[in-house]
């Protein structure tokens, strides 16, 4: 069915939206526009929840806003369009299943709506990335690399971009040519019809299994992200569960594997060589030889994983068309967002640096690597994980571990088992002044050259309303401490 036989059929048609949220209210809104009978379903109703729904409502008839605990289908829904925060066994998706109701995520409806540009040009190709880690750093890179090449381009999807408002192609989306989207695991899983242009899994590991219900089902739902790709797979050469993604999937004829790594790159693959960026995967002549892209002070910050971020970023681009110089002048414009290794103030020869994003072991893992000596402040909500493998990794880096949050305990188990001569001090607390103490520990722990790293390796819920919050904490903590020793240092004098 072509995006205006569906627009026509949504008309008069009851959908249930299930989740408000940066991706369930635009996509209520648009249906809403297209004429559907629109009925939002939303467990939680605190506040915020409360304001959205208002928002929705005050559209007039055709617009219904349930909140609250009530698990079922309301009466007549001939469509459901999920949002990622009802997992695939959900009452509401079994009594659909029971009555014959089709289930979309907001990205498949995304893909059906997508309409020829106003001059009736073909819809703008997807540059699509997915991985445990990494996905919004490597789809703005990406974004900055298709910008420097002259094409009009966003970053949208899990990034917090919705792609219902991009495909429509309505206010700063108009016209664009080609959209870099970041897709997490729960959109795959029920966007079955997405096929992008080109596609990345940049790397697998445990996350979110309580919410796919295992490794397998979580690591097949990234794979999708292969499914139709029309020129390139890009996947991690030092991850093969990534190339066993591309040999699964079902791809258009002539459309290539491409792998990167932080080696000396193979034939069809993006690496490094002596502090560059190369390409041996779209030149002429890829046995003999390669292209250089940028170098790799280009990239920020210049720690590995963020090297294989770029690298992925420059395949996806690369496969698109775009020049070797625009990479090179993507990679320079690009500046990381906040809370992801950002380097937060020096303070008595010590760095200090905020990766609270780093809210699974594999992040924290990425980050804790890339410092020689490190002060670490770890804990929060595990979500099942287990972390005898970072700390193994980790334990020859460590000067000294500061450990706050609700799941410490399995930190400290692991420290012990593995780290036993590595100092740790266990703050036992819970609440949100809790960071203030952990940098003064920290400080107390570090010598200079030491750098101290907030990568938690966990989720931030049990203290802090979300990951940002945390970091701002952090650093807020680290600015008092560097404004405590001034004053020392002027009354020194
Ligand atoms: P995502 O969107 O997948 O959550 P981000 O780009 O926001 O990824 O980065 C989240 C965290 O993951 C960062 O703070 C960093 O600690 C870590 N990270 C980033 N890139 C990688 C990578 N390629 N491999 C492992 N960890 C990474």
């Amino acid at each position: 069915m072509s995006a205006e036989e569906l627009a026509k059929r949504l008309a008069g048609t009851h959908v249930t939206v299930a989740g408000l949220g940066v991706s369930g209210v635009p996509a209520a809104r648009a249906l809403h526009r297209l004429g559907a009978r629109v009925t939002v379903v939303n467990g939680g109703e605190g506040e915020g929840a409360r304001r959205q729904a208002d928002e929705l409502t005050a559209l007039g008839s055709g617009m219904t806003v349930r909140l609250g605990d009530d698990r079922t289908l309301p009466d007549g829904t001939d469509l459901i369009v999920t949002t990622p925060g009802f997992p695939p066994g959900s009452a509401l998706f079994v009594a659909a299943e029971a009555a014959g109701v089709p289930v979309w995520g907001d990205v498949e409806l995304a893909w059906r709506l997508r309409g020829p540009g106003p001059d009736g040009s073909p819809p703008p190709p997807w540059l699509a990335v997915t991985g445990t880690n990494g996905k919004t750093t490597t789809v703005r890179m990406l974004a900055s690399i298709l910008t420097a090449a002259g094409l009009r381009t966003a970053a949208v999807g899990n990034i917090g971009v919705s792609l219902v408002e991009a495909v429509l192609g309505e206010g700063e989306h108009a016209g664009l040519d080609v959209l870099a989207v970041e897709l997490s695991s729960y959109q795959l899983h029920w966007a079955p019809s997405v096929r992008a242009h080109s596609g990345a899994v940049l790397n697998l590991a445990p996350d979110h299994l309580d919410w796919h219900g295992g490794m397998r089902e979580y690591a097949a739902d990234k794979g999708r992200i292969y499914e139709g790709n029309e020129v390139a797979c890009v996947y991690n050469v030092a991850d093969p569960a990534t190339e066993r993604l591309v040999r699964a999937a079902d791809v258009v004829e002539g459309c290539r594997a491409v792998g990167f790594t932080l080696g000396t790159p193979g034939p069809s693959e993006l690496g490094v060589v002596d502090g560059i960026l190369v390409d041996r995967a779209f030149v002429e002549n890829r046995r003999e030889s390669a292209q250089e892209l940028a170098e790799v002070s280009d990239v920020r910050p210049p720690a590995p994983h963020n090297i294989a971020n770029a690298l992925a970023a420059a395949a996806l681009a690369r496969a698109y068309g775009v020049p070797p110089t625009a990479v090179r002048d993507g990679l320079r414009a690009f500046r990381p967002d906040a809370h992801r290794i950002a380097h937060v103030a020096d303070v008595a020869e010590v760095a200090y640096v905020n990766d609270s994003k780093a809210t699974n072991t594999h992040a924290a893992q990425a980050s804790l690597t890339a410092y020689d000596s490190v002060v670490w402040i770890a804990g929060g909500l595990a979500k099942g994980a287990t972390f005898d493998e970072l700390v193994t990794a980790a334990a020859g880096r460590l000067r000294g571990v500061v450990l706050l949050g609700a799941d410490r305990a399995l930190v400290a188990e692991a420290l012990a088992r593995h780290a036993p001569d590595v100092p740790v001090a266990d703050l036992g607390r819970t609440d949100t002044g809790a960071m203030e103490a952990a940098v003064r520990e920290a400080a107390a722990l570090a010598r200079p050259g030491d750098t101290v790293l907030l990568a938690p390796a966990c989720a931030s819920m049990d203290m802090f309303v979300n990951y940002t919050a945390r970091g701002d904490a952090f650093a807020d903590a680290v600015r008092s401490l560097a404004a405590a020793g001034a004053e020392r240092d002027e009354r020194g004098r």
